[in-house]
């Protein structure tokens, strides 16, 4: 599967100086909820991301609200699974809401859709840990961390991509002063 033309072709591939989500900065954004609107290619990503892990028995697969509640599910369809997610708990955490199930001893799959530092994504792991969940893996669409995303399970993506970040301070788009967008 060419993930980078999936991105290109639905125009979830943005250039220009984008604020992420971690805070850091970059001349490249990945718009992942412009590709997963399309139910057919959010399917396909679901498969080919859930054949990763196709060895392995998962009881649940979890993203972090809201971008990978549509991830989590289409991964968890591909496998078997039950489709999970954790949202913010108001105290810079992740929660479940009533109704989501986690069983002590449920092994299950962490996904999100970019890694870039992998932190939201290490929060919705916390949360279903917190409920007796076991991480066996964890997913994404497209890793940017520069292989420095480390969750001490197998880490798979379908495509690594190597783009510059910056932070802030360092950030030469900012120095250039080019505006800067959040997205
Ligand atoms: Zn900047």
């Amino acid at each position: 599967m060419d993930v980078l033309e999936l991105y290109r072709r639905t125009g979830a591939l943005l250039e220009g100086h984008f604020l992420l989500r971690s805070g850091w900065h970059s001349p490249v954004f990945l718009q992942s909820a412009a590709l997963l609107q399309h139910p057919l290619y959010a399917e396909a990503v679901g498969e080919a991301l859930g054949k990763l892990f196709e060895d392995e028995k998962v009881d649940f697969v979890i993203g972090p609200a809201l971008g990978g509640i549509v991830l989590s599910f289409v991964v968890a369809k591909a496998l078997g699974a039950r489709a999970l997610f954790a949202e913010k708990d108001g105290q810079g955490g992740m929660t479940l809401r009533k109704g989501l199930t986690v069983n002590p001893g449920d092994r299950f799959l962490a996904v999100e859709d970019v890694v870039t530092t992998g932190e939201s994504v290490r929060k919705a792991i916390r949360a279903a840990e917190a409920r007796g969940g076991v991480l066996l893996g964890v997913g994404a669409i497209v890793d940017r961390s520069g292989g420095k995303a480390d969750f001490g399970v197998p880490f798979r993506a379908l495509l690594k991509l190597e783009v510059p970040h910056y932070p802030p301070e360092a950030c030469p788009l900012c120095r250039g002063g080019v505006p800067l967008e959040e997205v």
